[in-house]
């Protein structure tokens, strides 16, 4: 048998046939998600049955669909009860779904999705604790505790992003001023890469983009600092100064044996990692002891449907 997973993003949606947690065929569609729920549940829909058809596979031999959506949810109706980046609020994605393709639907936070994956097959195997930071959009955070996905009470926990790190901030997309998230992302890196070009007209992402800092995006950013560009270096510094930061609040707060980093900013590797662990050995509080490793996650941004698949195996695991 096979499980679908979809992991819905505020830019971009991944749709994978995976065999228990092996990935048989993928695609990327943008999610637009200004549609209707209905418009969006048509095209997911539709471009699971081109995969399918590609594959070979037939409706029969789909266990179930699992899909990660970031934001919070109600995992017994499958209804996404708030996720900012995508302005939906009370949708009934599992309900919508199902209309569409006839097979067990389960949702659940696209971070905890991704710590999933990582627990079964990825740099979490084996571990009691450990903590999960997706960057892509938005920040999204996961943990797994004593060797559970730890969620909270009513399954909405763990949104670090959503931490007030700077009182009277930046205003975040959920509302608040200075959270870690409208300061560690990658629409936060763009958005201090726009205004370096707007500032700062020269230099190697100036030219990256020709000027224009609309084209601005977090790619440009970490490759012109990889390349030494002093004006993206700085933008990566002070991304790292604040994540790092953070990082150090959860070591110091859970003691985790591992703190990955997740999404598609984790494509930027050991160069991001080598900044982040040289600011988080200055921060945190026990100085001379091993603490956690910060590493990439194995996944990266296929996690989320990975995770997602994964799902309905977890959820019976965690009934019985
Ligand atoms: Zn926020």
């Amino acid at each position: 048998m096979y499980q679908i997973g979809l992991d819905i993003g505020a830019t971009n949606t991944r749709i994978a046939i995976v065999d228990n947690g092996e990935v048989i065929r993928s695609k990327i569609i943008p999610t637009l998600s200004g549609r209707t729920i209905q418009e969006i549940v048509d095209d997911d829909a539709a471009s699971i049955g081109a995969l399918m058809k590609d594959a070979s596979i037939s409706l029969s031999e789909i266990e179930a669909i699992g899909v990660g959506v970031p934001g919070a949810v109600d995992r017994i109706n499958g209804t996404i009860l708030h996720a900012y980046n995508l302005q939906w609020f009370n949708v009934p994605l599992a309900q919508e779904l199902k209309k569409k393709i006839d097979k067990p639907v389960f949702v659940e936070n696209d971070a905890n999705c991704a710590a999933l994956a990582e627990l079964a097959k990825g740099v979490f195997q084996g571990k009691r604790n450990a903590f999960l930071l997706t960057l892509s959009t938005g920040l999204g955070s996961s943990m797994i505790l004593d060797g559970k996905l730890f969620s909270g009470r009513k399954g909405t926990g763990v949104e670090m992003g959503h931490v007030t790190i700077r009182e009277g901030g930046i205003t975040c997309t959920c509302g608040n001023k200075g959270c870690l998230e409208a300061y560690c992302s990658a629409s936060a890196l763009e958005r201090e890469g726009r205004r370096a070009v707007i500032d700062q007209p020269y230099g190697q992402l100036y030219n990256a983009v020709k000027g224009d800092f609309k084209q601005v995006n977090a790619k440009h950013i970490m490759d012109c600092a990889k390349k030494g560009d002093a004006i993206s270096l700085d933008i990566v510094h002070r991304f790292a100064d604040t994540l790092g930061s953070a990082i150090a609040s959860i070591i110091n707060l859970m003691d985790p044996e591992i703190v990955a980093i997740g999404g598609s900013l984790s494509k930027s590797g050991e160069f991001l990692l080598a900044s982040l662990r040289e600011n988080v050995k200055k921060k945190v509080f026990f100085k001379n002891m091993v603490t956690a490793n910060i590493e990439v996650s194995k996944f990266g941004s296929e996690g989320g449907a990975i995770g997602a698949s994964l799902l309905a195996q977890y959820r019976e695991s965690e009934d019985s």
